[in-house]
């Protein structure tokens, strides 16, 4: 069985945990590391989780609101970090008690769980994204992507739960105070996915299975949850209350995979 949460989702910090089996013997994830190490703990502990008990931090690119905390935390618990050598290459703290390389290409497993991982399109060194499985059911995460790629489809279809970016509304963010460099940033195709691009996704994507949907990474800024809540439902053809979205606060409460 997967089970999954959020610690917190968005420009300001981001942390998923992933986890197997049986509470206290799991083999338990961190996907990325975006908060203090204070800020994990206290996170952690509102999700009724410590930092002793993960099993590894995997990181999918360097931006800081997914490795600010990632060195620290690591050497203060000894866990072990996995990162694709690009992202290393531009850690500014990359020291961690242990390093393991990811090949964007290639399966690998961490105890009990397996993880695919593959490229996406976005303005860092070497980001990519993750399928994680336990054997019977399948989690897609994917976030921090500029563009929606044939590739980037074919590895989320048959999900059976799927964290997806909504970053922005491309009216609110072309109409919104950032300065025009940086809405050329986000909105170009090694930026961010606008609710749009979910809902477009989502139309290609083979989803008989699909029962877990939920936004991440929805700008603070530049979009609502209502409007990610209605690109999530167009594009699933399905009621508000069977989609949820990730706050930056809160992130959201296990759920699980059965
Ligand atoms: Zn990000
Ligand atoms: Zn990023």
């Amino acid at each position: 069985m997967i089970r999954f949460a959020s610690l917190g989702s968005g420009s300001k910090g981001n942390a998923t945990l992933i986890e197997s089996g049986v509470k206290d013997t799991d083999t338990r994830i961190m996907l990325d590391c975006g908060f203090s190490t204070k800020e994990v703990e206290s996170r952690l502990a509102k999700l009724e989780r410590s930092a002793e008990s993960l099993t590894a931090i995997v990181i999918t690119h360097e931006h800081s609101d997914h490795i600010i905390g990632v060195g620290r935390l690591a050497r203060k618990y000894n866990i072990p970090v996995w990162l694709t050598h690009g992202t290393w290459e531009n850690c500014k703290d990359s020291v961690f008690p242990e390093t393991n390389f990811i090949n964007s290409h290639e399966d690998f497993a961490i105890d009990d769980i397996f993880l695919h991982p593959f490229p996406v399109p976005h303005d860092a060194r070497e980001p990519c994204q993750f399928v994680f499985s336990d054997g019977a059911s399948k989690l897609g995460i994917a976030t921090d992507l500029g563009s929606i790629t044939p590739h980037v489809i074919e590895q989320l279809d048959n999900v059976d739960g799927l964290l997806l970016e909504c970053n922005y509304d491309s009216h609110m963010l072309h109409n919104g105070a950032y300065p025009q460099k940086l809405k050329e940033r986000v909105s170009g195709d090694k930026g961010h996915l606008d609710n749009k691009q979910s809902l477009q996704l989502l139309q290609n994507l083979k989803v008989a299975k699909l029962k877990h949907i939920i936004g991440m990474h929805v700008s603070e800024k530049n979009n609502t949850d209502e409007y990610a809540i209605e690109a999530l439902c167009d594009g699933l053809n399905c009621e508000a209350s069977e989609v949820s979205i990730a706050s930056q606060s809160l992130g959201f409460d296990w759920r699980e995979l059965a």
